[in-house]
């Protein structure tokens, strides 16, 4: 019952008090539980119930419908910066919109925030909703999934999008437990079914190892977060406009279980590591910290910034925001230089569609090599060192 208690969604509930003490019911789970026996009889009606509960209130057949139509991009805006994967998402969002025939807007939500609606036009959003308040100045989940919540229920769009950014992952699923719909996260491709004008949502799944194609049949609206830097910047208009929706909301402060008490900013170095424009990325291969100055030099001399593995990160030889890849960051550098990296899968989708790629490694086999534009096979010790001390000489 205690999960229930804070569930900042009330996304839970005991539906029947245990006859015993859990401990005593783990015990006979352990000693009974058996795959091939039917489901209990409460487990049964309880999943029916939800279930036709779930789809009478939520079901619309087609897509496109009266009742929920247009695309939206929720647009993300903290400490006075738009993330932009807000933008891209709008590039993608017109695309989605024309092949349904519907509208694109974008919703802000946050205070005092005049200054990004001509952005959102600019970059494409037919229509804004804003939601300013005092109370979303700083991000919290409850106060922005209620009112995001709010104006989805108002409006009932039938496809909406955020940027898989921490802030992304953490509101969307809460929306999507509110409204009792479903949420493909971490998109890479996103498209409309001809036929039924359904939003295909495709991403990585299995470790990486296929790409899983899934769509929402039954419940509105359609909900997915796509990765940074994936979708392509739209062209920006300045001086595009279109219509403005402001909403009252009433949040109070008192209905809210989270505070802010204070900002402790993270290693600046690592924070932007989506925006990089060139990255040096040290793997396994590099075998100890004391051996990361080799990387950093490198990274110095050309004004990079430093990432790495999971490998790496897990040796305790960088931060996990500073990990590239299918459970870190997804980077899109001008320059990529992976240093002792394999190319494993779950690291290859974090930063295989950089402009420019080099890869060092002695083992001319290894899988980096084929992503990359410059494959080094050599040792990196003296590979490395090498290519600082030659771009020091020729960008002095
Ligand atoms: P290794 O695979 O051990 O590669 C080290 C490389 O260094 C080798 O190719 C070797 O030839 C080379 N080398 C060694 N010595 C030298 C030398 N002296 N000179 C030159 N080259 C040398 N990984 C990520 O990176 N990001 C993720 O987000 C991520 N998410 C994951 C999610 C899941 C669900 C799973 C299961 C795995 C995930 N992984 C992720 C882990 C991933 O599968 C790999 O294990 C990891 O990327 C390997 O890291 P590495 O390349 O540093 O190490």
């Amino acid at each position: 019952g205690k999960c229930a208690l804070v569930c900042p969604t009330n996304a839970l509930a005991v539906v029947k008090k245990p006859s015993k003490p859990s401990d005593e019911l783990n015990e006979e789970a352990g000693s009974k539980f058996n795959l091939k026996d039917p489901l209990p009889e409460s487990v049964k009606d309880y999943a029916q119930d939800n279930n036709n509960k779930t789809i009478r209130s939520q079901v619309t057949p087609v897509a496109g419908g009266d009742v929920w139509s247009g695309v939206w991009v929720i647009i993300e805006y903290t400490n006075g910066k738009v993330a932009p994967v807000s933008w891209e998402l709008l590039g993608e969002g017109r695309k989605l919109a024309d092949a349904i025939g519907c509208g694109l807007s974008g919703v802000i939500t946050g205070y005092q925030v005049e200054n990004v609606i001509p952005e959102a036009f600019a970059y494409g959003a037919e229509k804004v909703y804003v939601i300013d308040h005092p109370i979303l100045k700083d991000y919290r989940s409850e106060p922005y999934a209620e009112a995001i919540t709010g104006l989805v229920k108002k409006y009932q769009p039938e496809i909406i999008l955020m940027g898989a950014t921490s802030m992304g992952r953490d509101v969307f699923p809460a929306i999507a437990t509110k409204l009792q719909t479903g949420l493909t996260a971490d998109c890479t491709v996103l498209g409309i079914d001809p036929e039924t004008k359904l939003l295909q949502q495709t991403r990585p799944a299995f470790g990486g190892n296929i790409m899983a194609t899934i769509l929402c049949r039954t419940s509105r609206p359609q909900m997915a977060t796509v990765r940074p830097r994936v979708m392509a910047m739209p062209e920006r208009v300045d001086g595009r406009v279109g219509e403005l929706i402001q909403e009252e909301f009433t949040l109070e402060e008192e209905n809210f279980r989270t505070k802010i008490l204070e900002f402790i900013s993270s290693d600046a170095r690592s924070a932007f590591l989506d925006k990089a424009e060139i990255i040096v990325a040290v793997g396994l291969g590099i075998a100890a910290k004391r051996n990361m100055v080799i990387a950093e030099e490198l990274a110095e001399v050309l004004g990079g910034t430093i990432a790495g593995t999971r490998g790496a990160v897990e040796a305790g030889w960088l931060t996990h925001d500073q990990q590239v890849g299918q459970s870190g960051v997804t980077v899109r550098p001008k320059v990529y230089i992976a240093i002792g990296i394999s190319g494993a899968i779950q690291h290859l989708v974090g930063m295989e569609t950089s402009d420019f790629i080099i890869a060092i490694n002695n083992d001319p086999e290894a899988a980096i090599l084929k992503v990359a534009n410059y494959g080094i096979v050599g040792d990196l010790f003296q590979v490395v060192p090498a290519l600082t001390a030659e771009f020091k000489k020729r960008l002095q």
